[in-house]
């Protein structure tokens, strides 16, 4: 019996090995292996089971790891279409798709000694009053862990030896699994009434699931060939920010449960808050459909991430929630699959694979007969066109829950509010006089500004000198409170000078400017002596128990005004915040990027959305230097469709998504010249593949916006074309048979989002 492996050292090839006899009824597709290699031994999975192999002289298998194979044969086929799509080796793509802790040799599992009484007739043997006391304790227990029975008696582990050698009791090694939300009580919900709107989605859902099903079951019987085709299987729910979107997806996951179907919910990482993934556990905590809710995120321990996969693959957890990775949770048989946040980009991986969770999702429904739901509340432009082109089955709620409006947005013109000023203040007065208002009306407020810091940077005005990473092309950033410049791109710091550090000027007037949240919560501060204000974004948030704490407090009245980037900007529910202040809307706007009028639309909504989420109504004041910006202004408008509209006529004029796919490739090196010598290499090696190809363009080389990071140059290509799943094969085969000068790298990325 031979067993084709691919193995964890990427090499871009399989190999044959032969199944021992002792593990014939161990090895199946997707299990784990350790096989010899050359003088070696290494990690692989089982990627095919052929009769026989071209190779003789096969090496044996020498290990089984788990006792479930970890890789399902459908998680399988999504990673090599993953590979595949992305210009990824397949190894790294397989590799991925497993938590680093599942992957480990040894299992996981942590196991501690219990005590347990045994079944005893007759009189007890003579014991010590120790022996008696501690067995008093076990008697009453009849079970419990060995650490925990001698902390409540004082006694030591030999006492307890003793009684175990009389026969009474049994010591032995049990799993105890570790939760994340074990110190949490959450009372179970049940199903809330739904409005007309949320009704009309839920039965939409609800037939695309019962039609789904059929052909699954045909799959799993073997009788069917491939993934069921698109249609009435992907939906676009758009709905505005507290439609009750959150209450379809619960009903929706209660029909797949229904049909014996597991589901998968994928939010973005940064609104994974306790408060989301109590939603799902309660609602599922009783009931018919009595579930665990697996959570898979970052914060986790990695035993606890162990431990949460195990109970996906074990299948007693029926629905996982979670970020980016979750989308390859083994749940078998899945029935459903939610993206929340649909347009965030944090579901697109960094680093390779570079796959977009939401994209997998869809690709992953379509191979499983998977219903798939993504959900927002400003869908990308990709999306809507899709639903618009009848792809993907648009699902609306337009309103709110009990009609609740949609908070009043007012947009300043900071540049007359600067002219008053002399120079541009960080609060207008109306926004001071709102913040004022709230404080006295014991309403919460939050300000929000997409940078972090206190000032962005340190100018010499007497010698020009700014401060500038050594390391990348980028200003450093001023952070007060540990009295240090900081680069945002690769964490060089330095202590603050208080002159100006060029030796021949030594000017002490040095000046600090830009606005960082930092400071803007500083400025509070000294504007409203009285008010309780918290800040909330990467730097004030170092264990993962700040982020509930601060959040605790919020909700539960104890601060009255929370500052913070992006981070407050999502998902969160606080009905008593009626006041929003933007500090800054167009900072967003002035990047180098297609989509950053796209994104400060989807920033400014997003943040907006959290006002007037209670019985009062919701006021937002946008602070911009372009208030007349269409993003901006569509969004003061709550215009999502006008948005769309004549965002859509720019992409089209310019052939950028949707019209468009875009493969962005990055060459790095220390040596600027040989990178900008193997871009121009690279870019005839391109326009030899798309010869002859239609509607194709081709951008650059040129240098990066950020043209020197962590010391390398880098040099961006930028190809822009419809079929791109054909190309990212002609892509990945030219890389391949490419030598590159040692110190250059090369990396695609396919579908990019960060054009930086
Ligand atoms: P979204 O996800 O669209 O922003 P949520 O799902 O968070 O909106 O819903 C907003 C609020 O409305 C929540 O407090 C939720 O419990 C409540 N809600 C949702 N659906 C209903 C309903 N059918 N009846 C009553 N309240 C609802
Ligand atoms: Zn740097």
């Amino acid at each position: 019996m031979i067993a084709r492996v691919t193995l964890e050292i990427a090499l871009r090839r399989e190999f044959d090995y032969v199944i021992p006899e002792e593990l014939a009824g161990a090895v199946e597709i997707g299990t784990r292996v350790k096989v010899p290699f050359g003088s070696r031994q290494v990690m692989g999975v089982v990627t095919g089971l052929p009769e026989s192999s071209p190779h003789t002289q096969l090496r044996s298998i020498l290990k089984v790891i788990g006792k479930q194979s970890q890789i399902t044969e459908k998680v399988l086929r999504l990673a090599r279409w993953i590979a595949g799509y992305y210009c990824c080796p397949v190894e790294i793509a397989i590799k991925s798709v497993l938590p680093e802790a599942v992957r480990r040799e040894k299992e996981g599992w942590q196991e501690r000694l219990h005590v347990r009484l045994l079944p005893w007739t007759g009189d007890l043997p003579k014991l010590t009053r120790r022996q008696t006391d501690v067995w008093h304790v076990i008697e009453e227990r009849r079970e419990l862990p060995l650490q925990e029975l001698l902390s409540l008696t004082g006694a030591t582990a030999e006492v307890v030896r003793r009684i175990e050698d009389q026969g009474l009791i049994e010591i032995a090694p049990q799993i105890t699994e570790r939760d994340p939300y074990a110190h949490e009580t959450i009372l179970p919900t049940t199903s809330l009434t739904l409005n007309t709107e949320q009704a009309r989605c839920l039965e939409r859902i609800t037939r695309a699931l019962n039609e789904a099903t059929p052909a699954s079951i045909r799959e799993a019987r073997g009788t069917s060939g491939g993934p069921m085709e698109g249609k009435d299987s992907v939906f676009l729910l758009y709905g505005v920010t507290g439609s009750g979107k959150t209450e379809v997806y619960l009903q929706a996951i209660d029909r797949a449960l229904d049909l014996g179907r597991g589901a998968i919910v994928l939010v973005p990482e940064i609104s994974l808050t306790p408060q989301t993934v109590e939603r799902f556990k309660a609602r599922f905590s009783g009931g018919r459909h009595a579930t665990l809710v697996a959570v898979l995120h970052s914060h986790l321990s990695a035993g606890e991430r162990h431990d949460e996969w195990h109970k996906i693959r074990q299948g007693r957890a029926r629905i996982v929630i979670g970020a980016r990775s979750a989308i390859f949770a083994p749940v078998e048989p899945l029935g459903l699959i939610i993206v929340d946040e649909e347009h965030e980009h944090s579901y697109k991986q960094e680093e390779a694979p570079r796959y977009n969770a939401r994209d997998v999702a869809v690709v992953r429904g379509r191979m499983e007969g998977a219903v798939v739901v993504l959900g927002s509340a400003t869908p990308s432009m990709e999306s809507y066109s899709n639903a618009k082109k009848n792809k993907y089955s648009l699902l609306e709620m337009p309103t709110r829950i009990d009609d609740r409006k949609l908070p009043l947005v007012r947009v300043v013109d900071m540049r007359s509010e600067a002219r008053k000023e002399k120079g541009p203040p960080i609060f207008s007065h109306p926004l001071k006089e709102a913040l004022h208002q709230r404080l006295e009306r014991k309403e919460q407020s939050m300000l929000f500004l997409n940078r972090r810091g206190f000032s962005t940077s340190l100018q010499c005005p007497k010698c020009g000198y700014v401060a500038g990473c050594p390391n990348c092309s980028i200003s450093l950033t001023f952070h007060r409170a540990q009295g240090l410049l900081r680069c945002h791109v690769c964490s060089h710091s330095a202590p603050a000078p208080t002159r100006c550090p060029e030796p021949s000027c030594g000017n002490p007037g040095i000046r600090y400017s830009g606005l960082g949240t930092e400071k803007v919560e500083d400025t509070l501060r000294k504007l409203f002596p009285q008010a309780r204000v918290a800040r909330m974004d990467s730097d004030t948030l170092k264990r993962k128990e700040d982020y509930r704490q601060v959040l605790g407090d919020f909700r539960t009245g104890k601060i009255d005004i929370l500052v913070g980037t992006q981070m407050i900007a999502k998902g969160l529910h606080f009905p008593n915040v009626t006041l929003v202040g933007i500090v800054y809307a167009d900072l967003s706007l002035h990047m180098p990027d297609f989509r950053a009028g796209e994104r400060t639309f989807q920033l400014l909504t997003q943040v907006s959305g959290r006002a007037g989420r209670g019985d009062v109504e919701g006021e937002v004041f946008v602070q911009a230097f372009t208030p007349y910006h269409p993003a901006i202004q569509y969004a003061r408008r709550h215009d999502f469709i006008g948005f769309y509209e004549q965002e859509i006529e720019h992409r089209q004029e310019l052939q950028y998504p949707p019209f468009s796919r875009i493969a962005m490739i990055t060459l790095k090196g220390r040596n600027e010249e040989k990178v900008a010598f193997s871009a121009e290499h690279l870019k005839k090696g391109i326009e030899g593949l798309v010869a002859g190809w239609k509607g194709v363009v081709l951008s650059g080389p040129a240098p990066a916006p950020l043209a020197r990071a962590e010391t390398f140059y880098r040099y961006q290509f930028m190809i822009r074309c419809r079929q791109m799943p054909l190309f990212s094969q002609k892509l990945s085969d030219y890389l391949i048979g490419q030598e590159w000068p040692d110190d250059i790298t090369v990396t695609p990325d396919i579908d990019p989002v960060n054009l930086s």
